[in-house]
């Protein structure tokens, strides 16, 4: 019985120390704007070429005059691009 309780404990420990290490800091992640890091990646932008609205993540980053503009795919950064240089 004895031994039951002690492979317990070492089970419980170890099971803890796999989710602390697979999950870190479970608390951490809700303090960034009361939203978790992955309903921020979720934010839908506008493509301003092609005026499709698309997850921010999912999109082709470009940087011009200090503003981040995001698109639905390199042709359509490329062509923004080329419409800009005209
Ligand atoms: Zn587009």
């Amino acid at each position: 019985m004895i031994r039951f309780v002690i492979l317990f404990i070492i089970g419980y420990f170890t099971y803890r120390g796999i989710r602390s290490w697979m999950y870190p800091n479970p608390l951490k992640k809700k303090t960034v704007f009361g939203k978790t890091s992955s309903e921020i990646d979720d934010v839908m932008v506008k493509d301003p070429f092609c005026e499709v609205y698309f997850p921010k993540r999912n999109g082709v980053h470009l940087k011009i005059d200090g503003k981040d503009i995001y698109f639905c795919s390199t042709k359509c950064r490329d062509k923004f691009i080329a419409s800009r240089e005209k």
